[in-house]
């Protein structure tokens, strides 16, 4: 299977059917991953503060430094949570706020290391998202490549590669204009792989964007997977309008399975495709047969749930749904990066 371009994946999309889809994504999923077989997480996402300058329209999770509502996780809250992971049976957690101009990156420093200093490895963790870690490397007048050092110092392994939503200029200048921009979200991205840690890509659709700046997106991505080979996995999820500024309604499950087959299609230097169990619930385990092979059970996710996504707990319950569809499926722990095991 050769390397699809930008125009053969919007044929693909436009005038492909779904078994068509289907087939293609299982042969290049094929690559890498047997094809009965899928792995899996339980993680819990802390939402540390809901305080955020960015005022991105798709948001319903944020309020601005002087509203009510406002708050910070203590320290313990933030332990008693972890605790609540572990005896769950999970052990990844993610760090996601909002952009809160009274917490600077000493903060973070701070927390990471007690974090790693009370848990050792028995928790990975997700430090940030690249827009987070972008905004605090500009509050904290550091390049990306300091910023990234003081992570990396402070026991963090992981940037997830969150916040991207749509990767083009556009998009951001519609729905998140003081966030960043795709060009500091790339070369963020870049500083943190330089600095040795792991990190992710990620894609939000369902918004209003049009085919083009998707197919921009997965470029983008394929692109700075060609130059750095930094990227673990690519997850996609779907945009949940509930509460938002922004509104909108939902796209189908259908929809998001053929968008997963496309990435998993175009994205041929990334190993693990995710499917989003957060977003699409049971429905999401039907996207394994379009080319995803990994998942998380999450337990909490502020951000999504207040936009309308709902949490199953019964992990097994959730998890008897792939194994119907013929999956055996094995926990998987977050990898320690390679650079800095020695
Ligand atoms: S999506 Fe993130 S950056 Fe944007 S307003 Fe919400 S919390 Fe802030």
């Amino acid at each position: 299977m050769t390397r699809i371009t930008v125009d053969e994946a919007r044929a693909l999309w436009l005038r492909g059917d779904d078994a068509e889809l289907k087939e293609l994504a299982q042969v290049a999923r094929a690559r890498y991953h047997e094809p009965d077989r899928a792995t899996y997480m339980v993680m819990r996402i802390i939402n540390y503060t809901n305080v955020c300058v960015a005022q991105c329209d798709y948001c319903a999770f944020y309020v601005l430094p002087n509203q009510d509502g406002g708050y910070v996780l203590s320290r313990e809250d933030v332990f008693a949570k972890i605790d609540g992971l572990l005896e769950a049976g999970g052990d990844l957690v993610g760090f996601n706020g909002g952009f809160n101009p009274k917490l600077p990156l000493d903060y973070y420093c701070d927390l990471f290391a007690s974090v790693r200093a009370r848990y050792g490895d028995r928790v990975e963790f997700y430090a940030l998202t690249i827009a987070e870690f972008v905004y605090l490397a500009d509050r904290a007048d550091l390049s990306f490549a300091e910023a990234a050092a003081r992570l990396r110092d402070a026991g963090v392994h992981w940037v997830t590669g969150g916040g991207s939503e749509i990767l083009t200029e556009d998009f951001r200048k519609r729905h998140a204009k003081f966030k960043y921009t795709v060009a500091d979200y790339f070369e963020a991205q870049r500083a943190i792989v330089e600095a040795g840690l792991r990190t992710t890509a990620t894609m939000v659709i369902g918004f209003d964007e049009a085919l083009e700046e998707r197919l921009e997106h997965l470029k983008r991505t394929r692109d700075f997977q060609d130059e750095t080979g930094g990227l673990f996995s690519f997850l996609c999820w779907t945009y949940k309008p509930y509460g938002t500024a922004f509104g909108g309604r939902e796209i189908s499950p259908q929809e998001y399975r053929r968008w997963i087959a496309l990435s998993r299609i175009f994205l041929d230097n990334v190993k693990h495709v995710r499917t989003s169990v957060l977003t699409q619930n049971e429905d999401a385990f039907r996207a394994l047969d379009y080319g995803a092979d990994d998942f998380d059970l999450p337990i909490e996710d502020e951000v999504t749930q207040k936009a309308g996504a709902t949490i199953e707990l019964d992990l097994d319950a959730l998890l008897a749904v792939p194994r119907s569809l013929g999956y055996t499926v094995e926990y998987r722990r977050a990898e320690r990066p390679t650079a800095l095991t020695a």
